[in-house]
């Protein structure tokens, strides 16, 4: 089968022949219609995050069952079927829980082992990682929902339980940025946009931010927001990652506010310095997202087949699998305002 392979760190990744995925007698080999192209692979692809070498990326997937292993019983073949960026092992305590999203013999198509940017993709314990597409969920769309879209979701609602009329801050305003202001405004929230670039905040406001602020200007936002919101937003996300953001978020928050933190803090910056004294006094709640487990997707794709959420609209370019290559390569630099790429199969 085709799939775009790179031999070694920071070396263009190279569309060629492999050889075929092996189907685990618990798991499936899914067909792949669309793969989404993501910040992380770039992280995976410079080193950052180590993968075993020569490796496929891709990790935010959609396709059709080709092949099903002797010991699954949810799914056959034909079943058009989306994954969660983190695949539990569907045994440990965590997962029999419907919590695959923190087990601790996780899998991840794309790091762990090959990825989708390839005609087929094995996934592992298929009966507690696939999620069914409704039919009028396209491949493209699914894929776009990968990890940026669905921990969003997570994130606002089973998280920090946003509720309409609430002020949500966001800041970052990438891929998890766009989509939580999206969705946090498909909510009925008030939603604060919060980037250092002018572009980004543009495209915030299109998705449904009320109110956008350059950081660049205004170096800690969050003595503007408590002015805005009257007293601090009830929820607020670091969809960027960094120690800068992380703090001024929580500053950010009203009195019993919730802080969600989405974007990684890897590096240097992992374990940042956190204004407890403000989560104390105001009694803070402060929450990591990591992911969405297949359990909880069916609400979330209930809500697109009804029209609530578009995560169409956060689709940017759509390219083919020979193109991968240097779409990973180009996503060098802050998030694009443009929107996600996703590759068509
Ligand atoms: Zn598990
Ligand atoms: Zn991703």
């Amino acid at each position: 089968m085709r799939a775009v392979v790179y031999r070694d760190y920071g070396v263009m990744p190279e569309l060629t022949d492999v050889a075929e995925p092996a189907c685990p007698d618990d798991g499936v080999v899914i067909s792949v219609g669309a793969t989404g192209v993501c910040r992380s692979d770039w992280h995976a692809w410079q080193g950052h995050d180590p993968v075993p070498l020569p490796h496929i990326p891709g990790h935010e997937l959609a396709g059709t069952i080709a092949q099903t292993g002797p010991a699954v019983t949810r799914w056959r073949p034909g079943d058009r079927v989306t994954v969660p960026f983190v695949c539990g092992c569907g045994r440990c305590e965590y997962c029999r829980a419907g919590d695959a999203q923190v087990c601790p013999e996780q899998t991840q198509p794309g790091f762990t082992g090959p990825g989708s940017f390839a005609e087929r993709v094995a996934i592992h314990a298929a009966d507690t990682n696939l999620v069914a597409l409704p039919d009028t969920v396209d491949f493209v769309t699914a894929a776009s929902l990968g990890c940026r879209f669905a921990t969003t979701y997570r994130a606002l609602t089973g998280h920090a339980r946003l509720c309409p009329e609430e002020w949500l801050v966001v800041y970052g305003c990438g891929g998890v940025g766009l989509s939580a202001v999206h969705i946090g405004a498909a909510l009925g929230a008030r939603v604060i946009a919060v980037d250092v670039a002018g572009p980004a905040l543009e495209r915030a406001r299109e998705l449904g931010a009320g109110h956008a602020i350059l950081s660049a200007t205004n170096t800690d936002p969050a003595p503007v927001i408590h002015d805005i919101t009257g007293g601090g937003a009830q929820v607020s996300l670091d969809a960027l990652g960094s120690p800068e953001t992380l703090a001024s978020s929580v500053r950010s928050l009203r009195r019993r506010g919730r802080h969600v933190q989405v974007g990684l803090l890897l590096g240097p910056a992992a374990a940042p310095p956190v204004p407890m004294d403000l989560v104390i006094a105001r009694e803070l709640e402060i929450y990591g997202s990591h992911g969405m487990a297949a359990r909880d997707y069916p609400a979330m794709l209930a809500q697109i087949a009804a029209g609530v959420f578009s995560p169409a609209r956060l689709v940017g370019t759509v390219i083919g699998l020979d193109q991968a290559g240097a779409a990973l390569a180009a996503m060098d630099g802050p998030g694009s305002a443009a929107g996600m790429t996703v590759i068509e199969l």
